[in-house]
């Protein structure tokens, strides 16, 4: 496929913000491509090269060095490239500009493939050491002198982070699945297969070269995360035993999963975002190595900080010094972690994910060799709500987040991808009167005045509703921030910036200026109210109106989590009806 064939497709995307006529446009798409191409269109349409588990280089270059390459490529002046930027805010328009401004006197277009454009892009990613900035500039201008302005557009954009087309994973399982199904209707069988292996492109490409019952065979791959199976929540124990019945309390400990693919000697670890985080943690890989007994096996586990000489359990933030890309070793010695185990996802050859709870965690014992840094998770298996209750407090005084209970029945699976009823979370703070908090991603914020002058004085928060792929506002936070967070917003959040409101962001306010939804934030508030305002849930209790959280404080930055993991609008629906109840 030609490069300019797909951007016609972009510049058709760009264009409307339903996800009906997004799915449609995808779904044309993917049905004029070459199968083997597919792998390589969705991952550029995504703005990637490939998926981030990979732990491959990402394109990543400085918007100062594309302002040169269109430079070179256009023959326009670099002041004249900068002042189209700088009035535009878009290196894609400024790309496409110097273009077209300059077009006439170019010679010698050679029309570029889109594999050509792939290329190139996976070429730039690769280059590094010394000298690399210049390699890189000089194989974009090669890249760019070939394509059309509107190429040149996104090309530009692709390569500095901002094309953001808003087509989110499961609106491209919508498309292949109208592309090659005829209908939307066979998604579940394409999300089966993509919620073990992860992998969109290969999902695509199954599909399109082998048809919908290869794709029904899927399995774990080692090396490709499993999208991990998520809890829901509830506020009391004798809820929990009501929904659950029998079950297995376990610890909650606050740090970050894990998820550990062993596959002989190669050991990786992916994060809750399903990021290749091996290089960060070599000391997890060693205790791996030597303390799980079989040669192919995919757990999870909770990683968390802890003091070297105690044992006790640290804080979240200082397990998060851990996650660098220099001084590894030197960290690993100053923030040593454990993980606790509470998952068996495969082990040689077995697909352990239909089998129930019980079984899963005999096999996780069968398997590891328990040292104080390596080990199983606390459980009680119990149906007593009093036996829940005790253990909770245990858990707490342990200085853990509370309880993650878990179904023990027989259909009590291990479901990829879900957010599911088999686990539910119990935490400290559902206890209170107060709301529990949820994470919310940010997309706009007002200025600060006086002495906030400078940075952000309220940040607008939004939540996540899947079924539309859209975020919807919930609050305006603007307390709990320190100083230090103040002086760090412009610069966390600047790389966010958007000119208008972005298409997946549904807000009646106006802000002053507007982020992707990129950012996710811990937030706690009083309780969930009705309010004309925000457009969370909006219209579902009562006409005219949706959901706020009231007297938001910021707790802190979760760069743990994808905006496609904050808090979801059907949560904060539920937290209302739970909280109306109580009351
Ligand atoms: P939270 O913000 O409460 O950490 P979350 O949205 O990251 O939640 P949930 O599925 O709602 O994810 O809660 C489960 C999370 O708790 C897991 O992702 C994991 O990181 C952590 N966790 C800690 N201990 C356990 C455990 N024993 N079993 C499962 N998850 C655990």
């Amino acid at each position: 496929m030609l490069y300019s064939t797909l951007v016609e497709f972009y510049a058709r995307l760009e264009a409307t913000a339903k996800r009906l006529e997004m799915t449609d446009i995808l779904a044309e798409l993917f049905g004029v491509a070459e199968p083997d191409e597919l792998e390589h269109l969705i991952y550029l349409t995504q703005g990637k090269i490939h998926p981030d588990w990979t732990g491959e280089p990402e394109i990543g270059m400085a918007e100062k060095m594309v302002v040169e390459t269109i430079s070179r490529a256009s023959g326009q002046r670099k002041r004249r490239v900068e002042a189209i930027l700088s009035e535009s805010g878009d290196v894609g328009l400024a790309a496409e500009k110097s273009l077209l401004d300059k077009r006439q006197a170019m010679l010698g277009e050679k029309p570029l493939s889109v594999s050509d454009v792939y290329n190139a892009f996976d070429q730039i990613a690769n280059e590094s050491g010394k000298g690399s900035s210049s390699r890189k500039i000089d194989r974009l201008v090669r890249v760019i002198v070939n394509s059309s302005p509107l190429g040149a557009r996104y090309i530009a954009r692709t390569v500095v982070g901002t094309l953001r087309l808003g087509v989110g994973d499961m609106t491209i399982l919508d498309s292949l699945s109208l592309a090659f199904t005829g209908s939307s209707e066979n998604r579940g069988q394409l999300e089966r297969a993509y919620n073990l292996t992860s992998d969109l492109g290969a999902v695509a490409r199954t599909l399109a070269e082998e048809g919908l019952e290869s794709v029904a065979k899927a399995q774990i791959v080692l090396g490709k995360p499993v999208r991990m199976m998520l809890a829901q929540r509830l506020s009391t124990p004798e809820e929990i035993i009501e929904k659950l019945g029998a079950c297995s309390a376990e610890y909650k400990l606050d740090g970050e999963r894990f998820q550990i693919h062993k596959d002989g000697d190669s050991i990786q670890i992916f994060s809750r975002r399903l990021e290749n985080i091996t290089a960060m943690y070599p000391d997890a890989v060693r205790m791996v190595s030597t303390q799980v007994k079989v040669n192919h096996a995919v757990l999870e586990g909770e990683a968390v900080a802890i003091d070297a000489d105690s044992g006790e359990i640290k804080s979240f933030q200082t397990l998060m010094k851990r996650r660098r890309k220099h001084r590894i070793e030197e960290m690993a010695e100053r923030f040593p972690i454990a993980v606790f185990l509470f998952e068996c996802l495969y082990v040689d050859g077995d697909d352990l994910t239909p089998e129930p709870y019980t079984k899963r965690r005999a096999k996780l014992q069968d398997i590891v060799e328990e040292t104080e840094r390596f080990k199983l998770v606390r459980a009680l298996q119990t149906s007593e709500v009093s036996q829940l209750v005790d253990f909770f407090e245990e858990a707490i005084s342990d200085g853990t987040e509370g309880l993650v209970v878990k179904s023990t029945a027989e259909d009590s699976i291990y479901r990829a991808g879900a957010r599911s009823w088999l686990w539910v979370k119990l935490k400290a703070s559902y206890q209170s009167k107060m709301v529990e908090p949820v994470d919310l991603v940010a997309v706009g914020a007002f200025h600060g005045r006086g002495r906030r002058a400078g940075s952000y004085g309220a940040l607008l928060m939004a939540s996540y509703d899947p079924d539309e792929d859209m975020f919807r506002t919930v609050c305006k936070v603007g307390s709990g921030f320190t100083d230090e967070d103040l002086l760090s917003f412009p610069e966390l959040l600047d790389g966010e910036r958007a000119e208008d409101k972005p298409r997946n962001v549904d807000s009646m306010l106006e802000a002053e200026v507007w982020f992707e939804p990129n950012v996710v934030m811990e937030v706690l508030g009083d309780e969930i109210t009705l309010s004309p305002i925000h457009t969370c849930a909006f219209g579902r209790l009562r006409e005219e109106s949706g959901l706020a959280v009231r007297f938001p404080r910021f707790l802190r930055l979760r760069e743990d989590k994808a905006p496609e993991d904050t808090t979801t609008v059907e949560e904060i629906v539920d937290m209302y009806r739970a909280q109306s109840r109580t009351q």
